[in-house]
């Protein structure tokens, strides 16, 4: 998010000022965009959710001509799969309901029967599905690292500066931001502070006095191969028990909410194994028979920036704090939201408004009145 909003404000020719990203790891290696599941989809229950990432997709489109610096971008490999979200006869009507929003939204979707599915997807066992939900185009998996740092490529091309340093603290004076000061001593001047801290964001706007109900919380991706192979592609497909399954050639990779779901320390990125054990390979092994039989090779934990209110991003303004800008709280689907966002914030430091996508329902007032906003379509 900080990548991307230094890209666009830098990008924006009605944009005079500075930009300094304030990073305490350049390597990223515990960041959420790094950990991700690295995919997009247009598959939500909101319009305005589902045009973000309807913009994710465009940036995606021209990602090489949009950040290429000297001719040269990050290869972003993008693989459009699509999502197959199933489910039972319990989950038809939500599923009915978000396809008819979808549809009009301009998203290319299809619902699908259970002998469908089974014959479009031969390995796949349909028993207990009522239906499913499929993406046909734009909804896919790209390599996250590579999407941010394109951003960050033409953002430092522009001239934003980026420095190795951690935002402390926060000196708030007449109802404004006018410095941050770093873990390394420094003091930073500013005429608006974006609060792009992912899942220590509440730390952050804790330092205007800003409460923000957005608290780390672990999700563990594992990855296994099958010596049985797929011959097809296969969309992501998110099953009725709520784990989510992938190709990521050769090998697959899956994921779950474990059951226990709550805030961890900063610094806890221990996997939670016994989910794999109890919950992702029973869901897949059902799902896909074939996967009765395969090898775990790789895990990692990273941390969802877990809105507590509604699972759903903040962004804008404080009321209080009117120069204090969040952009915060996209659980899982931050990464496809970044273009979108990115613009949006610049967009209110240029112009003092949105000019392209009103983000106003996505809003920080709703925390204080709380008053959800509601997606029924998150992972
Ligand atoms: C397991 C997992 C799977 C996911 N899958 C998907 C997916 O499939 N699709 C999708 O769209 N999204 C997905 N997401 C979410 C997505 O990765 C993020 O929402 C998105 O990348 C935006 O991240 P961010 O920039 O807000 O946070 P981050 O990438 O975490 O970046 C925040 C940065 O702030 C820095 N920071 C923290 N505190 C301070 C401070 N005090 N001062 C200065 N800097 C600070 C951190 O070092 C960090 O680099 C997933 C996330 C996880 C964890």
């Amino acid at each position: 998010m900080g990548s991307a909003t230094a890209y666009f404000l830098t990008e924006s020719p009605s944009f005079d000022g500075r930009v300094l990203v304030v990073e305490p790891d350049p390597t990223y290696a515990r960041a959420s965009t790094t950990l991700s599941a690295a995919s997009i989809r247009h598959q939500f229950s909101n319009p305005i959710n589902i045009a973000l990432s309807q913009a994710g997709t465009e940036f995606i489109q021209s990602f090489h001509e949009l950040v290429e610096v000297n001719g040269e971008a990050p290869a972003l490999g993008f693989r459009d799969t699509g999502y197959l979200f199933l489910a039972t006869e319990a989950g038809m009507p939500a599923l009915r309901r978000t396809h008819k929003v979808q549809r009009a939204a301009g998203a290319e979707v299809a619902l699908l029967s259970p002998d469908e599915i089974g014959r479009r997807f031969q390995y796949m066992n349909t028993d207990g599905l009522a239906g499913g939900s499929l993406g046909l185009k734009h909804e896919g998996t790209l390599d996250a690292n590579s999407f941010m740092q394109g951003y960050r490529q033409r953002a430092r091309h522009n001239g934003a500066e980026y420095v190795k340093d951690r935002v402390v603290g926060l000196e708030v004076e007449g109802g404004k931001v006018q410095a941050a000061r770093l873990a390394g001593g420094g003091q930073v001047g500013c005429d608006w502070l974006i609060n792009c801290a992912g899942p220590a964001a509440a730390g952050v706007a804790a330092m205007a006095g800003l409460e923000l109900p957005v608290e780390p919380r672990v999700r563990s991706i594992f990855v296994f191969d099958c010596r049985a192979q797929i011959a097809q592609e296969m969309p992501l497909t998110i099953d009725v028990t709520g784990v989510h399954l992938r190709r990521e050639p050769p090998y697959f990779l899956a994921g779950g909410v474990p059951r226990e779901d709550v805030a961890v320390d900063g610094d806890d990125f221990a996997v939670r194994r016994e989910e794999f054990e109890e919950q992702v390979w029973p869901s897949v092994a059902n799902r896909v028979p074939m996967f009765q039989e395969i090898g775990l090779k790789n895990c990692w934990a990273g941390h969802y920036a877990y809105n507590t209110l509604d699972q759903n991003a903040v962004i804008g303004p404080a009321e209080e704090v009117p120069n204090f800008i969040f952009a915060n709280g996209f659980s899982g689907h931050g990464m496809q939201q970044s273009a979108g966002v990115g613009r949006g914030v610049s967009e209110l430091v240029v112009f003092g408004q949105y000019r392209t996508l009103d983000l106003a329902e996505l809003g920080y007032d709703r925390i204080g009145r709380g008053a959800p906003f509601t997606e029924e379509a998150i992972i």
